[in-house]
């Protein structure tokens, strides 16, 4: 174990760490609790030149079997304080922050905007970095600013909405690598606490009517195709209750693959590659991943023929 004012361990299972419970181990893994040492992590994956990841709450990632082979920087609630600091509509949350614990704080304020985000279960800075989105709202909606940490010059930015270019399951902070350490939102007053309450736990309620939430899972394997749904055309190619190993294409939702117990990364990457397979075989559609994709995995993403020569 080496330390600097942040602790970095090494050979941390990641799999106790992700939604999915898959996965090898951090070479080097690190909680920061403040911005300080946030910088301390960086200064050290440089020194050491280690490949770097950020990590949330694990809750849209597939990691790979052999693990990261760099620096994992883990998120938490107990970066910066842990707290939301709120100012009437308005409210900045620490980027590790869970993003169903500040849902319910807006709606029992009575601020509106986030409640049929309920039931993601990622953090804020996930949910940024991702745009998540649910229902008729997704974060840009009501994300004013992000204060960031930006990557490799470990500079603190402040980012306005529009520069941050969300879109679908996007930011411009996926390709540069920046990371999230606080967001503020800009809430409204439209309806009552009850009734903001009684959507969030409608919200809740159909999700755990729908989702395969038993299992661990990564949520929406599938991006939504272009006028359709990734769930439908997967179970209209009868994929569900498919197998490899111990993941298995949900009987419950066609867009989640669920692990039934032990399933290894490679189990979920296979299956992951018969769908875009089959789903383009019959339907002619090229089913792009929502979930991403950590370390080093032996088997493609498919490519349609065409796309080949
Ligand atoms: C049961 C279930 C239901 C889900 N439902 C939905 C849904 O309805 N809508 C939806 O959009 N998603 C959904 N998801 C997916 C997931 O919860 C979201 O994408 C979430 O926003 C990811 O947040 P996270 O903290 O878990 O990020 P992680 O999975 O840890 O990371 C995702 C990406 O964000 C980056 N990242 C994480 N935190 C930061 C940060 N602070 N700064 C910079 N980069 C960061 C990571 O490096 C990685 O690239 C669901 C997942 C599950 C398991």
């Amino acid at each position: 174990m080496t330390t600097l004012a942040v602790i970095i361990a090494e050979n941390i299972p990641l799999h106790h760490k992700t939604s999915y419970a898959i996965g090898g181990s951090a070479r080097y893994y690190c909680q920061p609790e403040t911005t300080d040492d946030l910088l301390m992590a960086l200064q050290f994956a440089r020194r050491e030149q280690l490949p770097l990841f950020l990590l949330g709450k694990g809750t849209n990632l597939l990691v790979s079997d052999d693990g990261w082979p760099g620096l994992v920087i883990h998120l938490t609630e107990r970066l910066n304080g842990g707290t939301c600091i709120w100012n009437d509509t308005s409210v900045t949350v620490p980027g590790g922050f869970p993003l169903n614990g500040l849902v319910k704080e807006s709606v029992e304020r009575g601020c509106s905007g986030l409640e049929e985000l309920a039931g993601i279960p990622g953090t804020v800075g996930g949910a940024v970095v991702m745009n998540a989105g649910a229902f008729s709202t997704c974060i840009a909606d009501t994300l004013s600013s992000v204060v960031c940490c930006t990557i490799p010059a470990g500079e603190i930015i402040r980012y306005s909405t529009s520069e941050l270019e969300l879109t679908y399951r996007n930011s411009r902070i996926r390709k540069t690598g920046d990371i999230v350490v606080s967001a503020e939102f800009s809430l409204g007053r439209t309806g009552t606490i009850t009734e903001l309450g009684n959507r969030r736990r409608e919200i809740l309620d159909r999700r755990k009517s729908k989702q395969p939430l038993e299992y661990p899972n990564c949520g929406s394997v599938f991006k939504r195709p272009p006028g359709d749904f990734a769930g439908t055309l997967i179970e209209k190619c009868g994929l569900k209750g498919l197998r490899c190993g111990s993941a298995e294409v949900s009987t419950k939702h066609a867009n989640f693959i669920v692990n039934l117990g032990r399933a290894q990364a490679g189990d979920v990457r296979h299956l992951i590659y018969t769908v875009q397979k089959t789903v383009w075989e019959r339907c002619e559609v090229l089913l792009e991943p929502e979930v991403i994709f950590i370390g080093k995995f032996d088997e493609p993403l498919f490519i349609p023929p065409e796309k080949n020569s």
